[in-house]
């Protein structure tokens, strides 16, 4: 069979699996379409059905594929992000999901300011037992919500959270670990953002789990292999 024949069928399958997966989440939770390591030509598949909420782990990534697809794509930024890139994405990102620092929140919130903008994230919580994984606890989050430089910063806004389980096949685990991500956003909700609209995002769950992260509360979910086909290199 020729390349051309598997290029057709894996176009056709995209745009067949986005919506496979579209029929699994309710209309409250949006969708965040995890196109890290895909080519335009594929993502493009998956925008020529009508999708338009993409998610990359990577600046240099982000940048380049803002630059060449078509401008009405809300990228979402879900990876680690670093201090020193943060300037590359604030003018055009329109979510960053792993805000781990407060060092970094500074960050964003200057470049921010400087263009005039003001950026939604969302606090990163460590919730996975691997201690690989980025993120606040409780106690720094707190901290740092109740800090005068926090309440100065005027050009970012917190508009959730966000986490990600362990990698395990334990889904009572997994499960756990989503649940505790509810309870730190109704405790912050409660403490730190009662009046505020902007407050109410929960991202979790991931091509292995996000039904289980829908259950238990999610309201966006991540997700790049169910749609997208495994990755060659990550
Ligand atoms: C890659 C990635 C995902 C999507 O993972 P899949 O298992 O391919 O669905 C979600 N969230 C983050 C932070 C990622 O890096």
């Amino acid at each position: 069979m020729s390349n051309l024949f598997h290029l057709k069928l894996k176009i056709m399958q995209v745009a067949e699996n986005l919506k496979k997966v579209l029929d699994t989440i309710p209309d409250h939770v949006k969708l965040v379409a995890v196109s890290k390591t895909k080519s335009p030509e594929v993502i493009m598949q998956a925008y020529n059905t009508g999708h338009k909420i993409f998610g990359e782990n990577k600046v240099q990534e982000l940048v380049s594929k803002y630059e060449s697809m078509p401008k009405d794509i809300e990228w979402h930024m879900i990876g680690h992000l670093q201090r020193n890139k943060v300037k590359y994405i604030v003018p055009f990102v329109y979510l960053i999901h792993g805000v781990d620092s407060f060092r970094l929140l500074v960050e964003i919130n200057k470049q921010a300011k400087k263009i005039n903008r003001t950026l939604n994230c969302l606090l990163q919580f460590h919730i996975a037992e691997e201690d690989t994984k980025f993120g606040f606890d409780m106690m720094e989050a707190k901290e740092m919500l109740q800090s005068e430089e926090y309440k100065s910063l005027d050009s970012v806004e917190i508009s959730g959270v966000m986490g990600m389980a362990t990698f395990t096949d334990d889904m009572n685990q997994v499960r756990k670990e989503f649940r505790q991500l509810k309870i730190y956003f109704e405790e912050l909700k409660s403490n730190f953002f009662q009046n505020s609209e902007t407050f109410r995002e929960i991202s979790m769950g991931m091509s292995s789990d996000y039904k289980i992260a829908i259950e238990e509360g999610s309201t966006m979910v991540r997700i790049g292999s169910d749609i997208f086909g495994a990755r060659n290199t990550d």
